[in-house]
């Protein structure tokens, strides 16, 4: 028995190293992937349910790996966040998702807004609104066409010091919105002193109305939260017409998902402006 441990033993430290090597090796191709131009954002449609019009895009990070094709942020982020690669992919992010609106502005197309994901780690490095600033600056994009969004449990990790960073981020013009709510645990109080315009709903609670009366209770509670404090609310994760009937008679504000569209490259993502008509 003690043989068999052993060999066990052995295999396991083994299996650990080929993981830590292959960590590494990860780390060292996503340090890389700026530079080699291997990062690129996809933007999907946020449409206003009042108009039926695209108001806003939400700009979501892709790798394009060499060898492993297109690799989703849900599987690089989190090893950005712990390495802090992070903080120089998300300043990459945020200049691409400037510069592609700024071009889409001088090229004629509607005014719209673009969003962009912001990570804790991201959001807590010394003078970020001083670099949000440099970027618009740099871009030379309007502050009010940028949002940003922010998770309830960034904000939760350090309330007082995200208010302030939230102040000095609305003082230069550009808009927030707090992602995935209802997920984390903000408190009620807490959530009036934040300088927020929009709530996005998380997509758990979307993914089954109209079944799920629970969910159907949550969703119609934090649309009429958000009315009382005067911010809009839009739902993420919307794939059906029952959903969007729901959502429209319970007053929520705008939809984004694939039941409108999937998350497009910004070539397609521009088509689709152009077929959907300039005001
Ligand atoms: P998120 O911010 O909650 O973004 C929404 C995610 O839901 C996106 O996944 C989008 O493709 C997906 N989605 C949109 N509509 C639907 C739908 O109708 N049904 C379903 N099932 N899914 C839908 P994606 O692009 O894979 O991004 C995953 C997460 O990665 C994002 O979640 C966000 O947390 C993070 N992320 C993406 N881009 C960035 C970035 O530039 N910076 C940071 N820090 N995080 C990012
Ligand atoms: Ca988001
Ligand atoms: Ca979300
Ligand atoms: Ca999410």
């Amino acid at each position: 028995a003690k043989e068999i441990g052993r060999n066990n033993l052995q295999v396991f430290t083994e299996e650990m190293a080929a993981r830590a090597h292959e960590k590494l090796q990860w780390q060292e191709e996503l340090r890389e992937a700026i530079a080699r131009e291997e990062l690129l954002l996809h933007f999907q449609p946020q449409m206003s349910l009042e108009s039926g019009r695209i108001f806003a895009a939400e700009a979501l990070l892709r790798w394009k790996h060499p060898v492993r094709g297109i690799i989703s942020p849900a599987t690089f982020i989190p090893l950005a966040e712990e390495t802090g690669l992070i903080v120089p992919i998300g300043d990459w992010v945020l200049r691409a998702a400037c510069r592609q609106l700024k071009a889409w502005q001088e090229a004629g197309l509607p005014p719209l807004i673009v969003s962009a994901n912001v990570s804790a780690r991201q959001f807590r490095e010394g003078n970020w609104a001083e670099r949000v600033a440099a970027i618009l600056e740099e871009t030379g994009l309007e502050a009010r066409y940028l949002e940003l969004e922010l998770t309830e449990s960034l904000i939760m990790q350090d309330v007082s010091g995200a208010i302030a960073t939230m102040h000095e981020l609305e003082a230069i013009g550009v808009h927030l919105a707090i992602d995935d709510f209802g997920t984390g645990y903000s408190s009620l109080s807490a959530l009036k002193r934040f300088p927020v315009r929009r709530l996005k709903i998380d997509r758990s609670f979307v993914a089954d109305i109209p079944s799920d009366g629970d969910d159907i209770a949550i969703t119609s509670a934090i649309i009429s939260l958000a009315q009382k404090l005067g911010l809009r609310v839009i739902a993420e994760g919307v794939e059906t017409q029952a959903q969007v009937e729901f959502l429209q008679k319970a007053g929520c504000d705008e939809i984004q998902g694939y039941f409108f569209s999937r998350p497009l490259p910004a070539h397609e993502f521009e088509s689709l402006l152009r077929q959907a008509g300039c005001d």
